[in-house]
């Protein structure tokens, strides 16, 4: 437990938490503040440091595995279609990822409205707090491509 961590704090009963499901080492609660129906933070009961990507690997494949039965679980019981996930972690410093039900696909993903509407953080070297599923609607330049490509690989 870390002093002052909101997720420790549910997981120690400490703070409230509307828990969909727990096992021995991780937890799954909705978000109290959604941007869709359902969606729910996953979180390991230990506290790690908010990037994911930096957990020891058998931990962050042990919370992978717990979140798929979160999402097959949320999907048999409220109907989604699907849910997407993100791991971020900015805003508080314990790794957790986000589910986010699908319930419906109202409109065809990639439309010139969809486009019109994210423009302004399409192609920003920073974050916004948003990311999107879809792919730009220009093809980036081969000699980027390729500078991204060897820059990786180096
Ligand atoms: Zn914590």
């Amino acid at each position: 437990m870390e002093d002052g961590c909101l997720f420790c704090k549910i997981v120690s009963g400490k703070a409230p938490g509307h828990v969909i499901m727990e096992d021995e080492k991780h937890m799954a609660f909705l978000d109290a503040f959604p941007l869709v129906e359902a969606q729910s933070v996953v979180i390991p009961k230990k506290h790690f440091p908010g990037y994911a990507f930096d957990m020891p690997t058998g931990d962050l494949l042990e919370l992978m595995a717990f979140v798929q039965k979160v999402a097959k679980r949320i999907d048999s019981k409220l109907g989604s279609e699907r849910c997407m996930q993100v791991f971020q972690g900015y805003a508080i410093d314990h790794v957790h990822t986000k589910l986010f039900p699908v319930m419906q696909v109202k409109e065809k993903v990639v439309s010139e409205d969809n486009y019109r509407k994210l423009s302004s953080i399409f192609k920003q070297n920073w974050y916004s707090g948003f990311i999107v599923s879809m792919s730009g609607k220009e093809r980036e330049k081969e000699n980027k491509l390729q500078e991204l490509e060897d820059r990786i690989k180096s």
